[in-house]
């Protein structure tokens, strides 16, 4: 065997020793590795079976060892580069169905078929001989349709590798770059040997390929090794980055917009990797035609912003910022954007219902008492004057008996939208218990509360509810009571008196209005 061959067999045994050695090694630390890693065990071990199966047909001294040890090759060699592919669309995020992995092999097995059975039907090798100068191992061949169509197919799947990696280059960080430049020259290198190969630049009579295989190796260990490729990988950052709900948009020192995540581009649709770069406060202003509400360096509380969104409809959004810091240096800001709308109207609905009486929609009882207090108390300071009416329908038990709960919740409602539609809009009108209901009036004396409290009478007195039953009249005895000046006041005291000039207005035949005087504690 002379030196040069003796050159080549060493050069396609250390590809073939590393690729094993990189197949082994990320075959053991697989469960430490992401999914990623398996297709690379895959890739690795079709190169190996490929550098040793050439190595060997380079030993051989006959033909048929030749085409043996070629049908071996072939066992590693076309499956390669679509794994390889395969491996670095994984990679890169795409997702294939099995049907496409699967469609991908289809061409590598016929090219097996194809040179195993090459004797039958020369399609593969028109002609595959001892070259007749320089003997075995070195083959004299001509090449047939099946190995134009393999050549394609096998340069195309690197090519296309190569190009996703490199258009994948802009948008990954800068931490990340070793590992796609070893993924860059894992497919060029393979690539441009082959072509020089294929334009006569290399020795002839044998696949130079598998010579240079073991450069890609090394750059496959050292990616593995120093930027821990299969552990950490951009395209997880991205699935991260892109799987948070809220809307993250990055700003630089200098608020440039850097990036955003996919939740954000739900958010404001306009927002387009093509104004990475631009101001933010810019960008903002061109998207909604409006000024950034708020002072970037300090919207570190939650601040609420009302969006119109795609569909038209309003969506309220919290809106923080945070400030992004490397070694006590600003590098930036985060901005993050939640979507509280359903949580909003959950919350409005909930206060609403701690507020509001189900069945009349006016403020209720416990409503009454915090608004009463507040607004007695401001009287109280400014000395102004303030009422209260307590009233009662009359015989609403009998309305029950003889029409039915639910004609009874009805009149109820009734009388709750007749007094409303009386009253002035920020009136303190509650419904007070079962039938009965309160009225507190800041800065009316007794007898402007008697005055307002005879209307809301007559009023209900003629406006019966109309029911398709028939018409049903109810009235309302009123109990009327200004709060005395002086500091022993409370509202409880003052409802008390409302609640005695109601037992009056009772006692005296209902459908009246009692204003409460000193002679209540006497009779009662
Ligand atoms: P009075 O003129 O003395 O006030 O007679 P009344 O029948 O109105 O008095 P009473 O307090 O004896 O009856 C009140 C009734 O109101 C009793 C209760 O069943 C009814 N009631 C209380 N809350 C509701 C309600 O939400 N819906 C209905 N339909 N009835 C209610
Ligand atoms: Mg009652
Ligand atoms: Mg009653």
């Amino acid at each position: 065997m002379n030196s040069e061959l003796t050159a080549y067999i060493t050069l396609i045994c250390t590809s073939g020793v590393l690729n094993l050695y990189l197949c082994f090694y990320v075959f053991l630390k697989r469960h430490n590795y992401t999914k990623i890693a398996r297709f690379f065990i895959f890739y690795t071990s079709f190169i190996t079976i490929y550098c040793f199966a050439s190595a060997f047909g380079l030993m051989s001294t006959t033909i048929e060892e030749i085409k043996f040890w070629t049908i071996i090759q072939y066992a590693g060699m076309p499956f390669s580069p679509p794994l390889g592919l395969l491996f670095v669309m994984q990679y890169l995020g795409y997702k294939l169905s099995i049907k496409k992995y699967i469609a991908l092999l289809i061409i590598p097995i016929m090219s097996l078929i194809m040179v195993a059975t090459n004797d039958l039907h020369h399609l593969h090798y028109r002609i595959f001989e001892v070259d007749p100068i320089l003997g075995a191992p070195y083959v004299h061949q001509e090449i047939g349709v099946w190995y134009m169509i393999h050549g394609v197919y096998t340069f195309a799947c690197m090519f296309v590798a190569f190009l996703l990696v490199l258009f994948s280059w802009k948008d990954t960080a800068k931490s990340y770059r070793g590992q796609l430049l070893a993924l860059l020259c894992g497919q060029l290198v393979p690539m441009v040997t082959a072509f020089i190969y294929l334009i006569g630049c290399t020795p002839p009579g044998v696949d130079p390929v598998p010579m240079v295989l073991w450069l890609t190796s090394l750059l496959y260990l050292w990616a593995i090794s120093t930027s821990q490729m299969f552990r950490i990988m951009p395209i997880a950052k991205d699935s991260i980055f892109n799987s948070i709900n809220d809307g993250v948009i990055v700003l630089d020192e200098s608020y440039r917009l850097i990036e955003f995540n996919r939740a954000s581009n739900g958010m404001f649709p306009q927002l387009e990797k093509s104004m990475f770069g631009m101001n933010f406060l810019d960008i903002w202003n061109s998207l909604s035609g409006e000024v950034f509400p708020f002072e970037l360096e300090s919207v570190t509380n939650n601040e609420e912003l009302k969006l119109i969104g795609a569909d038209r409809l309003e969506r309220i959004y919290q809106v923080r910022t945070s400030a992004l810091h490397h070694i006590n240096k600003s590098q930036g800001l985060l901005i993050i954007f939640t979507d509280i709308t359903e949580l909003k109207g959950l919350q409005l609905e909930l206060e609403h219902q701690a507020y509001y009486d189900e069945l009349t929609q006016i403020y209720n009882r416990r409503a009454f008492f915090q608004i009463c207090n507040e607004a007695f108390a401001d009287a109280k300071s400014t000395s102004s004057s303030f009422t209260v009416i307590l009233m009662d329908v009359d015989f609403f038990k009998r309305v029950n008996d003889t029409y039915g709960h639910y004609m009874g919740d009805l009149l109820l409602e009734h009388v709750a939208k007749v007094c409303k539609s009386h009253l002035k809009e920020n009136a303190l009108f509650a419904r007070y218990g079962g039938e009965e209901f309160v009225l507190a009036l800041k800065g009316y004396t007794a007898s402007e509360g008697e005055v307002l409290s005879e209307e809301l009478r007559s009023l209900l007195e003629t406006q019966p509810l109309v029911t398709s039953e028939g018409d049903l009249s109810v009235t309302l005895s009123f109990g009327v009571a200004e709060a005395t000046e002086g500091t022993e006041e409370t509202v409880f005291k003052l409802l008390n008196k409302a609640d005695k000039a109601l037992y009056s207005a009772k006692q005296e035949g209902r459908n009246r209005v009692h204003v409460y005087t000193e002679r209540e504690e006497i009779f009662q």
